[in-house]
Formats: C-alpha cells, structure tokens, sequence
C-alpha cells in the first residue's frame, strides 16, 4: 500500500476550535435537560474531540414546541417569500465565508478528507442553499377544471413542524438536503443528528441564525437514536418526517410515526448498487469509476457501487487493474494534502468491515489485495478487493460500508440485469458501454432510482434522488423535495 503519508507521524491538529457543544433550541445554545453530554471522537485516533450534550426526549419536546410556536405564530411562514429567499442566499454566502472551518470540523468528526469536505462537499452545500433559495418565491398554486360551476384553486401550504434525522456520513451535505427545501417551502425544523458526528451541523445553524433566520425555525439537537430520535418520529405534534440512514432503522421510524400521529414519512436509506462493466467498455476509464464509485468517502456511500459486474471477456484484465489501482489508493490522516483515504467513522464499522472481510475469505472469495487493518491506531482499513465473488456471498448482499470491492463476473447482458436486481435494494446502479442500445436497455431494465451511465455518483441540486424497494420512499433534492415538504388545501367556491 502506498504509504506516502505515514500514520506514525503525529497527526495533524485542525486549524478550528470547537464552540458549539450544546443542542440549539429557540434560537440558544442550552445544555440538555439531564445536563448529560456524551463524546464525540476523532476517528483518526479514537481520541475525544469534544463532549456534546445529549438531547433527550424532554429535550426533543423542548424543540418541538419552539417549532411549533415558530410555525404556528412566529413569522416564518408569514414572512414574504423574498425575505425567506433572501435569508437562505446569506446563509450560502456565510457557508462560503467559513467554509474552512467548517470542512475542518467535518473532516475532524468524521474522518472524511480534507480536499473532499472542502473542495466537494462544502460547495455543493453552499450550492444546495442558494438552489433553494431561489425557490420560495416561486411555489405557486393551482386552479383546478372542474364539472359545473365550481371554481377551485389549489393553495400550496408548507406542512408543520418537520422532524429530520440524519446520519453520519455526510453530516452537512444531509443537513442541507434537509433544512433547504423544508425552509425553503415554509416549514420550522428539529434536526437530529447522528451521534458520530454532531459538531458540523451545530455551526451551520448558527450561522443561518446569524443570516436572519429567526428563533425557533431551525432546532437541532445531538442525541441518540432510540431515545432522541425515536422521540422526535413519534412526536404528536411533529407534521413530517424527514429520514435517511440505514433500511432497518428507516422500518422502526416508519412504524413509530404510524403508531403516533400517521405524519407523513421520506426514506433515503441503504442500498447495495450494482455497476456492471460491458465488454465494450474503455477498461482503464471503467476501473478509475468502478474504484472512485466504491472507495469514495471511505466506502461509506448509500449508493456505493459495491457490486462490480464485469464480462467474462474482460475480467482478468479489469480484476488486475482494480487491484493495482488499489494498491496506488494513498491512505492516512485525511487533513494531508494528497490523502485518498482517511479512517472509518468508528470502531462499531470498522469491527464490522474487517468481520464481513473474513466472511468474504471464509466463503471462497478471493482476495486480491487488503483485508486488514491500516496503521496502528485509528479506525483506517486497508483498500480492499475480492474478485470470484458469488451472488449468494454475504458481501455481495448485505450493506459493507467500507473499502472494500466485490467483483463478479458475467457472461450475457439478460443475465446481468437479472442478477443485479436481485437485491431488496434499489438506490442506484451503473453501467459502462460504448453501446447506446445496451445502456438503452439496463438504464430501463435495472431496477433503480438512479442509473449512472459511464459515469457514477453524480449529484447535483436539481437532481433528484431516491431508491426503489427497500432504499427508501419518496426523493430529495429539486422540487420533489418542496412536494415532501408541503401540503395542499383545496379551495371550491361556487
Ligand atoms: P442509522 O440508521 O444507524 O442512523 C441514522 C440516524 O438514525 C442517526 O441519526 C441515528 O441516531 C438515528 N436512529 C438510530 N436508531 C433510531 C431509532 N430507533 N429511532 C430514531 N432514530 C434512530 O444509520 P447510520 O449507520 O448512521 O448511516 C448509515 C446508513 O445510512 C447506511 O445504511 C446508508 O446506506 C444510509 N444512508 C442512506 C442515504 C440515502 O440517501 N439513501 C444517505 C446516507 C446514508
């Protein structure tokens, strides 16, 4: 493996302080109603970073009020959609202002590199506020052709107090998904974040309060799943629910809003993605996105490209190429310029990668390269891949999450879409060909909510994105948010 940068030397302290611990509710930083905190660490090192206070259901309740006082009589919804747009534009210019520091704390919470937080994520952030902005002034009505001599119009309404929880792995990037459109459309928010990495998401709202967003619109409170979480999808006074985060916890909160209020609820959740090599295809470009669609982020995708599909024709010579450019993947602390890859989020993924790894090697997978860990502290494993993988194999069914390729082979294009939709997931799918008609034919047979052409993990504020099956419900991002996140009144005069 490359060791172009050695994790032996001390690695390197974050140009940015921690300042924002405590959960934001009604505009204040408070401590938690317990007055506990728990830890949040470095996964570099497995070092504490910082103590946050941990949000409870009281605490929850707390938030949920805020909001529902800032819906209800506050002047968030009654403000002119100019105002609301122009709030969101400077909230995207003090993203744009602190964007170092920001990409800082997540890099430092999360592991993820420093070029990718700060020259990817961070302005498609930016990018995704300034989108939604631009909305709020433009959600407009409809009248409706009806029978006889009724006159109806169709008012667009934002729908409440949204409840969103979100995960670890792209802790901004979700806040944004999230908070844009639902602000945007009129909504207040209680956010919950994950309890990986709960610091990024306290400075962003901080700074939205410093762009003019008033008291109680935007709540956000760190916590655990079950107690914090399970609170805010089971609140009777939350109107929607907002989830992303892993197929079996989407199942647990989609049952306690049932159980609670019937809120209406989005999924983006798990997903296990085929991308599938055709015999035409330009190898060496197919290797460079095959390993970029898997490894990127750590692996730590929901769309992560994590079955690699390859023609019998062309399998020996991509398996040697995946694995070399593996072997060229530069792993160590995310701050340094150059790094690929930085560490796991935590020691629970890290056990669990290196578990379904021996699971791979266990079932008759063969292991080209990697498989353990990388260094001697931290959460870092090393770039991995096994080709021979069967579709029975558990790592070429279950979610991994981490670096680590499966490359299987195929022999005819029906074959090929069979087996890659069979899988209780449906997020997203690539194929490589010079052939229009074969990529006519997948793009419309593979059962996905989104299907990348010669090209993977392409996102952008006015696409949409979602899953099929059991990757979710519903989709984000472009104005098929603004319709999770609104409500229609019908209105018939005669
Ligand atoms: P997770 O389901 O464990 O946690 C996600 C969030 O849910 C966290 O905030 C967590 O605290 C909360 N949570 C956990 N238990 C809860 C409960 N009982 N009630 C309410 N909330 C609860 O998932 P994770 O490990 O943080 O994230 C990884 C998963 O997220 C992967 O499966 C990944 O595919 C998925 N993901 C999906 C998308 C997408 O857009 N489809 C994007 C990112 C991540």
């Amino acid at each position: 493996f490359s060791t172009a940068v050695a994790l032996e030397e001390q690695p390197i302290v974050p140009l940015v302080q921690v300042n924002h611990t405590q959960l934001l509710i009604n505009g204040q930083f408070v401590e938690a109603a317990s007055g506990k905190t728990f830890p949040t660490l470095d996964p570099r090192t497995g070092e504490v970073i910082a103590h946050v206070a941990e949000g409870d259901v009281e605490d929850i309740d707390r938030a949920v009020a805020a909001a529902r006082k800032a819906f209800d009589e506050g002047p968030w919804p009654r403000m002119s959609a100019y105002e609301r747009s122009r709030i969101m534009y400077r909230f995207a210019d003090l993203l744009e202002k602190h964007s170092d520091e920001l990409a800082a704390l997540e890099v430092w919470d999360n592991g993820k590199t420093y070029e990718q937080a700060a020259k990817a994520e961070l302005p498609m952030v930016a990018r995704l506020f300034r989108y939604y902005a631009g909305w709020p002034d433009k959600i407009h009505g409809l009248t409706a052709p009806a029978d006889g001599p009724h006159h109806v119009q169709i008012l667009h309404e934002p729908i409440g107090v949204a409840g969103q929880i979100i995960p670890w792995n792209f802790p901004l990037l979700m806040f944004a998904w999230k908070v844009g459109p639902a602000l945007a459309c009129g909504n207040t928010i209680v956010l919950k974040t994950a309890e990986q990495t709960p610091l990024s998401a306290l400075y962003a709202a901080k700074l939205f309060h410093e762009a003019g967003l008033p008291d109680g619109v935007l709540n956000v409170v760190s916590g655990f799943g079950p107690t914090a979480g399970a609170a805010l999808a089971s609140h009777m006074e939350v109107d929607k629910l907002a989830f992303t985060g892993s197929t079996d916890t989407g199942k647990i909160v989609l049952g306690l809003a049932s159980k609670s209020n019937l809120k209406p609820v989005t999924l983006e959740l798990g997903g296990k993605s085929p991308f599938i090599i055709c015999e035409d295809a330009d190898i060496d470009e197919a290797v460079e996105v095959a390993h970029f669609a898997l490894f990127f982020n750590q692996g730590q995708c929901c769309c992560a490209g994590s079955r690699t599909y390859v023609h019998e024709r062309v399998y020996d010579e991509f398996v040697a190429k995946a694995k070399e450019r593996a072997r060229r993947r530069v792993v160590g602390d995310p701050f340094k310029q150059g790094v690929e890859q930085g560490p796991q989020i935590d020691s629970e993924q890290y056990e669990k990668i290196l578990k379904y790894i021996k699971h791979g090697i266990e079932a008759g997978a063969n292991l080209e390269i990697g498989g353990e860990r990388f260094g001697q502290k931290g959460f870092y494993i090393q770039p991995t891949v096994f080709s021979d993988v069967q579709d029975d194999m558990v790592i070429a069914k279950e979610e991994i999450f981490g670096p680590v390729q499966s490359i299987l082979k195929f022999k005819d294009y029906n074959e090929v879409i069979k087996r890659a939709n069979s899988t209780r997931y449906g997020l997203a799918a690539g194929v490589f060909t010079k052939n229009i008609d074969t990529a006519n034919t997948m793009m419309r047979a593979l059962k996905a909510g989104t299907v990348w052409i010669n090209c993977f993990d392409v996102f952008d504020a006015a696409i949409p994105f979602g899953g099929y099956k059991m990757s979710g419900q519903g989709r984000e991002k472009d104005n098929k948010s603004l319709a999770v996140f609104s409500t229609y009144k019908l209105l018939v005069y005669v």
